[in-house]
């Protein structure tokens, strides 16, 4: 039976004595109802698995000590940044969960023209916040010891004016021509996913200007999160680490 899995944002050492964070805690408690003596795997972002054991638990508080850790590296070869303009609803915890569990790297939240939504500077931390909280827990159930980075969101325009990225760029574009560029395997790759509206005509220029390859996702128009797991499914099939092998558990 797989161990539970459980985030914490803290540093990890064999022998610690800790109260798990409310969340995995109320998890572990109320869903699985562990009991003092059941084992967990801890991770905290650095690459390492901690196993770690219940000593008590007390309605929602689960008190566990850390044993021995080991590196588990669950993560793709490709560093691949999702540049995802941010749909409406919930959509956007959708497209950050699915990403993660597909091995994203980094995910740029981008408001573009069409943008259905719009942020104060204080709503886009908070945004980003959750979205981060929706990463985590999509590592604790995919295996990911490492987590991905979640900007806080920023106009199209604003991201483009302070790029530094000087690996492989792609744009989804239904209307690129490009249905499947050939290349060799990138090591890191920088791909952009519109809105609702799509990217506006003067947006796929400002992109392409900035070199970013335009590509087609065959002849169908997709929304806009099934664009970005497709998109994702795509480029790690071609370049990276979904190719059936399993490599550890
Ligand atoms: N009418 C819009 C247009 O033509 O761009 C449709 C936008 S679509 C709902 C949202 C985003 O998903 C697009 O901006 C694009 O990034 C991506 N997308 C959807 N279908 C695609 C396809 N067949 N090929 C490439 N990208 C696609």
């Amino acid at each position: 039976m797989r161990l539970t899995r459980a985030y914490v944002a803290t540093a990890l050492r064999t022998g610690d004595r800790m109260e798990l964070p409310a969340a995995p805690a109320a998890h572990v408690a109320r869903v699985l109802r562990a009991r003092s003596g059941d084992s967990l795997v801890l991770f905290n972002g650095d690459g390492r698995e901690y196993a770690a054991r219940i000593e008590s638990v007390s309605g929602t508080r689960v008190a566990i000590s850390v044993g021995d850790s080991r590196p588990v590296d669950r993560e793709s070869p490709i560093a691949l940044t999702l540049l995802q303009c941010i749909p409406r609803g919930d959509r956007m915890d959708w497209i950050v969960q699915k990403a993660t569990e597909l091995g994203v790297h980094r995910i740029v939240p981008l408001l573009s023209e069409r943008s259905v939504v719009k942020f104060s500077g204080r709503q886009a931390e908070s945004k980003a916040a959750h979205w981060r909280a929706v990463a985590a827990s999509a590592c604790e159930q995919c295996g990911r010891n490492r987590l991905p980075t979640i900007e806080t969101p920023l106009t199209l325009a604003d991201f483009l004016g302070a790029d530094p990225h000087t690996g492989e760029r792609l744009v989804f574009d239904p209307d690129a021509d490009d249905p499947a560029p050939a290349g060799t395997a990138p090591v890191s790759q920088q791909f952009a996913i519109g809105p609702e509206g799509g990217f506006a005509p003067d947006e796929i220029d400002a992109l392409r200007a900035a070199g970013y390859r335009g590509l087609r996702l065959g002849p169908r128009i997709l929304r806009a999160d099934t664009a970005a797991v497709a998109a994702l499914v795509w480029l790690q099939s071609r370049f990276g680490d979904l190719h059936g092998a399993r490599q550890d558990r």
